[in-house]
């Protein structure tokens, strides 16, 4: 593999050497090539279920974040699970996903515990045990139901409720359109949650709503009154996409992750890190499809010269891998602090890197296609696949422009302490 930034993290963290090792050692035995659209799907469902046998799907979670503050640890992992070292999940993670995205952008769902790791670290000890027993142990999925149709990238616009009545809430709404609505067992559904009088009063666009904290809660797939509608996406094929519509949904009120509005403190903390997992499986696919294009180039001759040989051709690939390099050391040199700070995490940095990493990935990858010729522009190579399935994720987890925005916005207001872009040498 040529990506030295991948191999340079090995180097930095060599406790995760035998972790690598048993996730390459699964992909070679279920997923022993890069896919391609014409070659038969996969059973991706049943992948992760191996991958739980594996005990691949449980590795990302800190004992301690395990449950709401009870330290209760993974209670029910078995003897098989992968352990990886404390403090290096995330990190661990990030180099799963990366592995993943070599094979296909689809693999993406196979390893770790996905968005359940929300459920598992801000709900109730019942609904963290739930999500344990099935997402990490059965290999079952989780799903998040944040977008809405009316508002995707504006949090603050989201108008599906979950009205307070004492025991428990009634869900309503229209979530979409988002990933796993066939596969998911459960989804963690960001709302806003109201007082009876306080849903009388609300008026028809929602302004007032805007105003109410968000909420979160783990909602089971099975819940009387959820309905589930497809639609078909022009990428990421492997897992369904469409609408979630809540039609008054009872849901016990210890289903609630977190305390009512810690909402915006637990989507902020869950995607900076999941951003950066979309980031990693594009950054995969890209190196990848440099690895061969730089075979391919070195095979094909054009004349009396091979195409590797033509310097404009060796520039643009040293240009897409100077930058796929680039974004993956600032990936996962940001996945290190997050394992250091904690919930501090610095969100601007975060959103921009997966846009300009899922940005950089869909350049590498076109360039790729283009100097695969017309076979590029076929099914045979899983570079227009991976065109489309990037595509996706360039919009999927927030529309890049608004990360790049978010970064602008964090530098502008100086949020944070800040010292200089450049500290100045002292004279
Ligand atoms: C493959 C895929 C999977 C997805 N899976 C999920 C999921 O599992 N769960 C979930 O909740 N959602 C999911 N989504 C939805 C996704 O999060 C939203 O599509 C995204 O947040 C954008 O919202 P929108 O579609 O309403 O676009 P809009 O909000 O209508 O925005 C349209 C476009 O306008 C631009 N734009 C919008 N706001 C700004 C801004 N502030 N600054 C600059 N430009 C802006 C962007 O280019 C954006 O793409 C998925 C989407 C895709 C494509």
């Amino acid at each position: 593999m040529y990506s030295s930034e991948f191999c340079a993290v090995l180097a930095r963290h060599p406790a995760l050497k035998d972790f690598t090792s048993r996730v390459t050692d699964f992909l070679d035995k279920h997923l022993p090539e890069p896919l391609t659209e014409e070659a038969a799907r996969p059973p991706w469902l049943g992948l992760r279920k191996s991958a739980a046998q594996a005990g691949l799907t449980g590795f990302d979670l800190a004992c301690a974040t395990v449950g709401p503050g009870d330290g209760r640890g993974p209670a029910g992992a078995r003897d098989a699970d992968v352990v990886v070292p404390p403090g290096l999940e995330r990190v661990a993670q990030g180099m799963a996903m990366f592995l993943a995205g070599r094979r296909d952008c689809d693999a993406r769902e196979i390893f770790s515990s996905g968005h359940g790791a929300m459920a598992l670290r801000y709900g109730a000890p019942a609904v963290a045990q739930a999500v344990l027993d099935g997402v990490v142990n059965r290999g079952e999925l989780a799903g998040v139901a944040s977008s809405e149709p009316h508002s995707g990238s504006d949090l603050r616009g989201l108008r599906t409720v979950a009205v307070d009545h004492g025991d428990h809430l009634l869900l309503s709404g229209t979530k979409g359109l988002v990933s796993r609505v066939e596969e998911a067992v459960g989804f963690v559904v960001f709302c806003k949650v109201l007082r009876p009088e306080q849903a009388a009063g609300m008026d028809s666009d929602g302004a007032a709503l805007r105003e109410v904290p968000l909420s979160a809660l783990w909602l089971p797939m099975d819940s009387v009154g959820v309905l589930a509608e497809s639609a078909a996406p022009l990428g990421l094929r492997g897992w369904s996409l469409g609408r979630l519509h809540f039609d008054a949904v009872r849901v016990g009120k210890d289903r609630l992750l977190g305390a009512p509005g810690d909402g915006r403190r637990i989507f902020d903390a869950h995607f900076s890190g999941w951003r950066l997992m979309m980031a990693m499986v594009c950054l995969g696919a890209a190196t990848a499809s440099i690895e061969e294009t730089m075979a391919r180039t070195r095979r094909r001759s054009v004349g009396r010269m091979s195409l590797a040989d033509i310097p404009s051709v060796a520039c643009r690939l040293g240009t897409a891998a100077a930058e796929v390099q680039a974004a993956t050391a600032w990936c996962f040199s940001l996945l290190e602090r997050i394992e250091k700070d904690g919930e501090d995490i610095d969100v601007a940095a975060c959103s921009a890197a997966k846009a300009l990493a899922t940005d950089t990935s869909y350049r590498a990858v076109d360039i790729a296609l283009q100097l695969h010729g017309s076979d590029g522009y076929t099914r045979h190579t899983p570079m227009e696949k991976r065109l489309r399935d990037i595509r996706g994720l360039r919009i999927a987890d927030g529309p890049n422009d608004t990360l790049y925005s978010v970064l602008a916005h964090s530098l502008l207001a100086a949020t944070r302490p800040s010292p200089s872009l450049v500290a100045q040498r002292q004279a």
